[in-house]
């Protein structure tokens, strides 16, 4: 059995597509153990890999495909702390102690995040609002309770009824939480400027190689890959949601979404820069970009078999325009559109930890609509561990908090 799976993980021309040209270049294997073996090289290897070598270790990426041209360029990139699950579903699930926890960590990682890149020049990191309005998940009397569960637990998120949201953004009447903190980023080029750090730190950048399996030796790991042998003290499987099905349970799921991006020059289609979503479980969001696009998204479906998912396409991208239209009160024109695979997990938290196979085997897998988010935190709370000051939050996101099996969660 291959160590991960292989997936069709995009479709069609996505707007970041003119960085995937100006690609890192491909190192040679290392031939002495390093520290750490990343395995991937999109949203989350990038930023393990800046993290680890900022701290002085040696750390060697690989990857079977070009860097940042998995999952990472799919990507509509809003970076929120607010998960998919609200704070007060958390809260009955697993106790309002642990879901602040879980919450409190992940809000934490947006601002480490930004402390390290927004000054990076491809990334084109910005500060934005966000607006989360009613759905099926919450309706208004639910955003109201939960608007005030987050602001009691010190959470920047305010209630607004429909009349405020109407009034203050140009929009369909829609009760919604108003949240700070959040940020836009172009994530091919937050992972090309990442990258670039850590190869200015000694890091190495392998690819195209395919990593076969791996094997645990007393004081370190052996990675076989179709261009020979890597061993390192530690290895960490970041290959998003082509999944390590050995070590990740099968309650991180696949599915498909969608999205849609304007011409640049579009925006404003709503007042200010506030990003966009919805109170559901398969949302419509929206956000704008640098050059003016207006990004939007949505129309998850739960099955993954590519040619099934880029076959609506064209019906998907025309509900999410319509859906958008209907909100802004004005006609949204995409440019290009795009499906790709996508991955939930029954919190909408991320697998972070160590695997239960293998010492010294880690896992980094950020299913849910937070993977820039969760790419950031990973960073975090793995090299607290890789230089032996374990996090006190990692239970938290422990890969086997739902159990081991194919049906938990
Ligand atoms: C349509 C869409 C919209 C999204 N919107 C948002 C959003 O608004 N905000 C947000 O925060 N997140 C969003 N996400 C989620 C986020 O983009 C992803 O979680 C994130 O990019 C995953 O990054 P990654 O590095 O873990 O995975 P990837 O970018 O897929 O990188 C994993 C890499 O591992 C490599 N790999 C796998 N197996 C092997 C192997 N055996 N050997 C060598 N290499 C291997 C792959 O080639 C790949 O390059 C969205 C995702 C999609 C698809």
């Amino acid at each position: 059995m291959d160590l991960t799976e292989h997936h069709d993980l995009r479709s069609n021309a996505l707007p970041w597509d003119a960085h995937a040209d100006d690609l890192p270049p491909a190192d040679t294997l290392p031939v002495r153990m390093v520290d750490v073996a990343i395995c991937g090289a999109g949203i989350t290897g990038a930023m393990l890999a800046d993290r680890l070598s900022e701290q002085g270790l040696s750390v060697a990426m690989l990857d079977r495909r070009y860097p940042a041209c998995g999952s990472t360029s799919a990507s509509t990139a809003l970076v929120l702390w607010e998960a998919d699950v609200p704070l007060s579903h958390l809260a009955g699930r697993v106790g309002i102690d642990r879901a602040v926890r879980c919450w409190r960590r992940v809000h934490r990682a947006v601002r480490t995040l930004a402390d390290h890149a927004l000054h990076l020049p491809r990334a084109h990191m910005k500060a934005r609002q966000s607006l989360y309005l009613d759905g099926t998940l919450l309706d208004a009397d639910g955003l109201a309770r939960e608007a005030a569960l987050r602001a009691a637990h010190g959470f920047p998120s305010t209630f607004l009824s429909a009349e405020q949201v109407q009034q203050r953004f140009d929009i369909a009447p829609r009760p919604a939480i108003f949240s700070g903190d959040s940020y836009e980023v172009d994530p091919v080029g937050l992972t090309h400027d990442l990258l670039d750090q850590a190869r200015d730190r000694g890091a190495s950048l392998c690819w195209p190689v395919d990593v076969q399996t791996v094997s645990s030796a007393d004081t370190h790991i052996q990675l076989t890959t179709d261009r020979g042998v890597v061993e390192a003290r530690h290895a960490v499987l970041a290959t998003g949601y082509e999944r390590a099905r050995l070590f990740l349970p099968e309650a991180f799921r696949l599915r498909s979404s969608y999205a849609i991006a304007t011409a640049p020059g579009t925006a404003p289609l709503w007042r200010g820069p506030a990003m966009m979503w919805e109170a559901s479980s398969s949302y419509l969001y929206a956000r704008t970009d640098a050059e003016g696009r207006v990004i939007a998204g949505g129309g998850d479906e739960d099955f993954h078999d590519p040619d099934h998912r880029d076959r609506l396409i064209p019906t998907k991208a025309a509900e999410i325009a319509a859906n958008l239209s209907r909100l802004v009160g004005r006609p949204v024109e995409p440019r290009e559109t795009w499906a790709a695979m996508f991955g939930s997990s029954p919190d909408g938290l991320p697998a972070i930890g160590p695997s239960a196979a293998f010492d010294r085997l880690w896992l980094a897998s950020g299913f849910g609509g937070n993977g820039v988010t969760f790419a950031a935190l990973a960073a975090e709370l793995l090299t607290a561990s890789l230089t032996d000051l374990w996090d006190k939050d990692m239970d938290c996101f422990d890969p086997y908090r739902f159990g081991a099996s194919r049906d938990a969660g």
